[in-house]
């Protein structure tokens, strides 16, 4: 390890029940470097912290800090930042799964560019990118949903895990890439503009209709 060099990163920090801190670390896609994996190793051992945890979008949590150490822990890790920035589930993709159809990585990145130019949004907006209609990336559960087609991509608005359960509302079939990212920037100012504090895009959807948001995205 003594000529890997370490490498900086950007976390958030949330209270737990006990008054410990955990810091969200904000990796990209699931991707860790090794120089991340240093300078997380490097803390856990001086810290003598000892649970990282997996996150279901593809972050990672460092757990149990104490309150009085945490200023420290942040530095030794990177910077913080108050929120999270949006978050994105994205499958390996064509380019390495033999099932992809469609390749998902570099598309992820432009649906998490395309959350952040639209917002600010009415609560979290989660998204879900995946090669292929088996939909490893969660798509069919995320608020922003797109699943690989033959000839393009899949595109649904409005899925949840969580409250209000369910499917997202498919707003095109088979579409191209660009197709595909003007239906969501549509769909985002949508739910921008009508959704309520604290409501996720599946409440919004309850709550006004299917119709609304395919009419909003035509
Ligand atoms: S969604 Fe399809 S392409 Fe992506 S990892 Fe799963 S099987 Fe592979």
């Amino acid at each position: 390890m003594d000529n890997i060099v370490s490498e900086s990163l950007v976390v958030s920090p949330v209270k737990r029940k006990d008054g410990t801190y955990s810091l969200r670390l904000c990796i990209n896609q699931g991707q860790l470097t090794v120089g991340m994996l240093k300078t997380v190793m490097d803390t856990m051992a001086k810290f003598n912290l000892t649970s990282l945890r997996a996150t279901t979008g593809q972050r990672m949590n460092l757990e149990g800090i104490p309150e009085a150490k945490l200023s420290e822990v942040v530095a030794s890790l990177g910077t913080a930042v108050e929120k999270a920035p949006p978050g994105l589930s994205v499958c390996s993709g064509a380019g390495v799964c033999l099932y992809g159809v469609q390749e998902s990585r570099a598309v992820g990145d432009k649906v998490l560019a395309l959350v952040k130019e639209n917002g600010p949004y009415p609560f979290k907006v989660k998204s879900g990118v995946s090669g292929c209609k088996l939909a490893c990336g969660l798509s069919f559960i995320r608020d922003i949903g797109l699943v690989g087609a033959p000839k393009g991509w899949d595109v649904y608005f409005g899925g949840a895990a969580t409250r209000n359960a369910g499917v997202g509302i498919q707003l095109g079939k088979n579409v191209s890439e660009d197709e595909a990212l003007s239906m969501i920037g549509k769909a985002l100012v949508y739910y921008r503009e009508n959704g309520r504090k604290r409501e996720r895009t599946s409440g919004t959807i309850k709550r006004l209709g299917a119709d609304a948001l395919l009419a909003a995205v035509k």
